[in-house]
């Protein structure tokens, strides 16, 4: 085990009070990776409070301890030993706790590739296909059998972030923890019918209105979806579309897919996706974007049309060159 990884099993073991917290806009991971984290702190007589720039998404509130996350910035850093930031990789990101940087130890467990190790001690490990993954390994480093709620959050991180074990990052790791997480009691059903099967009567209606406008060019190779400010303001809230930038994808043809969100007029928000080596990371870092290979962000000042045109052809440049 590296340096930094052994310094942060101390640091847990050593008790006492946490902070965590996670990127915005929280995902499956992030929430559940911020739960089972707090759990183990917890069975090693610690405290840990959560706190995210976004409240938690309807569909993973089924998770031990989401009615305790916060969403308010601490007054004061003493109370506590360290920040651990789980799930981002950009301190830009990490609900903005990082910014200015805090007076007290920044612990960064994190499984993006663009991880800078922005933390004090860092654990990143981009081959894990969540961080809930990391997550299980520190519990085995800690001599924890993950069971209970602990196991349940670990699964749903591990199955949320492989896209149910659908994507590239589906390995025979993740695959070898699932299961043992299911023989540890976890039931599949419910999770899934939770994440998956929870959408309100008037979200499917969006929904049905979003994809029946799906275009697609390059030969149906680049597909999107597009949400207005309009359309988005009639969600309960904007979480519940984080999913639905596998809908593109889904399209026998497409190779990049997008999702075109105006949280508020002039302000786009981008879910980028793509199928098998095509690297859509180094697309969305173009807007200072970035993500995973198959999964990535970016948010742009403009117009929904304006965005849309410049980044649909910036899409097709990036299918040529590929091809080139
Ligand atoms: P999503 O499209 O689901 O919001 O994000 C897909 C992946 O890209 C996630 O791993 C997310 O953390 C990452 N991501 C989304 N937006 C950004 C961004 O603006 N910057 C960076 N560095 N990563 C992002
Ligand atoms: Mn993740």
């Amino acid at each position: 085990m590296s340096r930094d990884r052994k310094r942060i099993v101390e640091l847990l073991r050593g008790g006492g009070r946490f902070l965590i917290t996670s990127h915005v806009n929280p995902d499956g991971d992030s929430v559940a990776s911020q739960c089972a984290l707090r759990l183990l702190i917890e069975g090693l007589g610690g405290t840990a409070e959560i706190v995210n720039s976004h409240p938690v998404p309807r569909s993973y509130r089924f998770l031990e301890g989401t009615a305790r996350f916060g969403t308010t910035r601490p007054k004061s850093w003493k109370p506590y030993r360290a920040l651990i930031v789980l799930d981002c990789g950009d301190a830009r990101r990490a609900s903005g706790l990082l910014e200015p940087r805090p007076p007290l130890p920044v612990v960064n467990i994190d499984h993006h590739a663009s991880n800078p190790g922005y933390g004090d001690l860092n654990w990143v490990v981009p081959e894990a296909c969540a961080t809930a993954e990391i997550i299980y390994g520190l519990a085995v480093a800690l001599g924890v059998r993950p069971q209970g709620e602990l196991a349940e959050a670990l699964y749903t991180g591990i199955l949320t972030d492989s896209g149910s074990f659908r994507h590239g990052n589906a390995s025979p790791r993740a695959f070898r923890i699932a299961s043992l997480l299911v023989g540890a009691g976890v039931d599949p059903a419910r999770v899934a019918q939770a994440v998956y099967e929870s959408v309100s009567f008037s979200t499917l209606q969006v929904l049905g209105k979003t994809l029946a406008g799906i275009k697609c060019t390059a030969d149906g190779r680049v597909s999107w979806i597009r949400l207005p400010h309009s359309v988005l303001g009639k969600l309960a809230s904007p979480a519940e579309s984080e999913e639905w930038s596998s809908y593109p994808r889904s399209l026998d043809t497409a190779v990049i897919s997008l999702c075109f969100k105006e949280p508020e007029p002039g302000l786009v928000r981008i879910s980028f996706r793509s199928k098998g080596a095509v690297d859509v990371a180094a697309l969305a870092a173009h807007w200072g974007g970035g993500g995973h290979r198959n999964a990535a962000g970016a948010t742009i000042r403009g117009t929904l049309a304006a965005v849309e045109r410049s980044v649909i052809a910036a899409a097709e440049r990036h299918l040529d060159r590929g091809r080139a």
